[in-house]
This record gives structure tokens, C-alpha cells and sequence, in this order.
């Protein structure tokens, strides 16, 4: 099952592709995840899409086409994988058709989360983030045990420096401007389902497993 996760920033996109990952044994591959890894151990590419990133900007297309691309090579793709914060773009959505076509394979479903602005924004300003694996949580919806420790790593929790105000909102007329029209082109290809990302982790993860794979409900 090849699942692309579209949404705004803050969305929950990647608490479920946590999720779906270990309920589906297939991969989540989180852009963003891949650009904060290269920060962390300050390769050139990381440097430079740092720049991007925390000004709320998108880093360039061709830096992200080949960098998911190449993840894309991974064998632990070839049962399915769940892609979460890319394509962001247009260009991004044609080149991945292209990537996957000489490899065979494409998308079998687009789920796109929606939720309220201020949801949105009340998501991303709680959210903590564990330093060494990137596990997600939330100031108030789903607290670690001891506050500002990983419950499953024990290291640190951290605010993403793109989670505070200023570049919240600058990332959401991103995501509006450029990203939005993915919608339509994802709905031209017969592949698109829109779900509410409203409520509990749980409850959004029940109505997410019924849109992306019935079969494993059933
Ligand atoms: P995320 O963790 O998905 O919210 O991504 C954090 C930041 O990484 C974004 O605000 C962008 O600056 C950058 N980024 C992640 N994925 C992409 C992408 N597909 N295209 C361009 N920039 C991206």
C-alpha cells in the first residue's frame, strides 16, 4: 500500500503515520523528519535547508524530489510506504509519478487531513518533539509520563524552533499557497480521500485505518 498523508503543517500527519506504520509494517517517510536528521548532524544539505525551514519557507523542489527519491530506493519501501509531508508541491507530485512509474509502482491512496485553523495552531504551539527519535507529543492531548522526557527513549523533548508563532503562520500561507493545489490534482487521479483530523489520536486513527486500508480492519 503506497499512502501519500497531505494536510496542513500540524495537522497529525505524523502521529498517524506512527501509527499506521507499526499497524502496516510499512515505512513512514517524513520529510520533514529527513531534513531536522541532516540538521542534527550538520551535513551541508541540512545547513542549507535550515534556512529554509526556519523561516517557514519550503526548501527547494529539486533538493526534496532527490532526496525522496533516493529513500524510495530503500528495500523497505518495496512493501509499501506511507509518505508524510511530501509532495508539497506541484512539481514535487509530478516528479514522484514520474520516480514511481520507472520503478513500477504508485499511489494507491492520498489521505488528506483536515482540521480548523486554530486546531492547527493550538497543535503545533503543544508540541514536543523527542530529540533522539522524533516520537510526538503534545503539551496537552497526549502528555509524556514525565514531563519533558521521551516515555519510550527517556531522552529530551524539544520545540521545533518552526513550531513558535511567527513562522506558524508563515507556514500556513505556504501550505495554502502551495500546497493546497494538490487537492485537485490528487482528485483528478481518482485516488483522493479527505478525513476529519478533528478529536482524539484514537479516534482519528479509526476513521484514518478505515479510509486507507479497510482490508486491515476486516
Ligand atoms: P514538517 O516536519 O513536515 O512540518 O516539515 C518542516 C519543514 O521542512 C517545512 O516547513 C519545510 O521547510 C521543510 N520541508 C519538509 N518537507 C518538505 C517538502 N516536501 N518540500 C519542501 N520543504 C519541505
Amino acid at each position: 500500500m503506497n499512502l501519500i498523508f497531505l494536510g496542513p503543517p500540524g495537522v497529525g500527519k505524523g502521529t498517524q503515520a506512527r501509527l499506521i506504520e507499526r499497524r502496516m509494517g510499512i515505512p513512514q517517510i517524513a520529510t520533514g523528519d529527513i531534513l531536522r536528521a541532516a540538521i542534527a548532524v550538520k551535513t551541508p544539505f541540512g545547513e542549507a535547508a535550515g534556512r529554509y525551514m526556519s523561516r517557514g519557507d519550503l526548501v527547494p523542489d529539486a533538493v526534496m524530489i532527490e532526496a525522496v527519491a533516493e529513500r524510495l530506493q530503500q528495500p523497505d519501501t518495496v512493501g509499501g510506504f506511507i509518505l508524510d509531508g511530501f509532495p508539497r508541491t506541484i512539481p514535487q507530485a509530478e516528479a514522484l509519478d514520474a520516480v514511481l512509474a520507472g520503478m513500477g509502482r504508485r499511489i494507491d491512496r492520498v489521505i488528506a487531513f483536515g482540521a480548523a485553523e486554530d486546531t492547527i495552531v493550538r497543535r503545533m504551539s503543544g508540541r514536543r518533539i523527542c530529540r533522539a527519535s522524533g516520537h510526538i507529543y503534545h503539551l496537552d492531548s497526549n502528555p509524556p509520563t514525565t514531563p519533558g522526557v521521551c516515555d519510550i527513549d527517556a531522552s529530551p523533548l524539544y520545540q521545533r524552533d518552526d513550531d513558535r508563532p511567527e513562522t506558524i503562520r508563515r507556514r500556513m500561507q505556504v501550505y495554502r499557497e502551495q500546497s493546497e493545489p494538490l487537492i485537485a490534482f490528487y482528485q483528478a487521479r481518482g485516488v483522493y480521500t479527505a478525513i476529519s483530523a478533528e478529536g482524539e489520536i484514537e479516534e482519528i486513527y479509526q476513521t484514518l485505518l478505515a479510509a486507507a486500508a479497510p482490508q486491515v480492519l476486516g
